[in-house]
């Protein structure tokens, strides 16, 4: 039997809650409901509350983009796991631009993963190499350690349950053809997710290296969905740019739909 499709929207911070709004209720119209085919959707706070109410749950979870590490105390303008836990389903946790950007480390980013599965928040962790560590051909050790520090206090059992996305950073919202330079390939998707296999396994086992689930991200659309959803290991796609748009998000969970059946593109 297949393994089902994961679709994870990343709307970043784009949107004020009436657009965003508008976006769910397109969605809505555009897809059906795919038994085999689950679909993510990472919104800001500040949408998950009120389009909760608006969510059909039989189509779309919704996740968050990040959350701190401690329950409660002290941390002004945070939002924790603890405070998100009735809410969402997923959090993504060490996205790059939280990385880079908010100068999130490995440290954070492994406290972040902890405090998710602690408050029943599955998280999405997100791993990558930048491009100067891409040039110099580091990306097997920059993934090695991002993925060993970050799972550091986990089980076997819940690292089965979390879901991986490789998110080559120098690939992110790059445009269209994964012919030019900075454009990853499905090959490279393929290659990355059994390295990441092989990795979890080592530590974890057999049992957590094939159920944990592993996402492809940066720069799918609907035209190139299809190759990367074929790509052996890789079981779905982390959608940036592409999922503010809702003819080619449709497109992207069509594109699941019939790699899933072995229909043409
Ligand atoms: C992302 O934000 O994780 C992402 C993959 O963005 P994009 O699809 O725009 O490259």
């Amino acid at each position: 039997m297949k393994r089902k499709k994961l679709i994870v929207a990343n709307w970043k911070m784009n949107m004020n809650l009436q657009q965003a709004s508008i976006l769910l209720h397109r969605l809505h119209e555009r897809i059906q409901i795919h038994k085999d085919i689950e679909i993510v959707l990472a919104m800001s706070y500040l949408h998950l509350q009120p389009l909760s109410l608006q969510i059909d749950r039989r189509k779309f979870r919704q996740s968050a983009q990040n959350a701190y590490y401690d329950d409660h105390g002290p941390f002004t303008g945070e939002v924790s796991f603890s405070m998100l836990h009735d809410l969402v389903h997923y959090s993504l946790v060490g996205h790059s631009e939280r990385r880079v950007k908010f100068g999130e480390s490995l440290d954070d980013v492994r406290k972040k993963v902890s405090a998710a599965f602690r408050n029943d928040v599955l998280p999405i962790l997100c791993i990558g190499e930048q491009k100067d560590e891409h040039l110099r051909q580091e990306t097997k050790q920059v993934i090695h350690d991002q993925l060993s520090s970050a799972l550091l206090d986990l089980t076997a059992e819940e690292v089965a349950e979390m879901v991986i996305a490789y998110e080559p950073v120098w690939a992110i919202s790059n445009g269209t053809d994964y012919h030019g330079h900075d454009i990853a390939t499905p090959d490279d998707a393929k290659e990355m997710a059994a390295y990441i296999r092989l990795q979890i396994e080592s530590t974890f086992g057999k049992y957590a290296a094939n159920s944990v689930r592993i996402l492809y991200g940066a720069s799918v659309n609907s035209e190139n969905a299809r190759a990367f959803l074929d790509a052996d290991g890789v079981d779905g796609v982390l959608v940036g740019g592409a999922s503010l748009n809702y003819h080619e998000f449709s497109g992207i969970v069509n594109a699941a739909y019939r790699s899933l059946h072995g229909l043409e593109a």
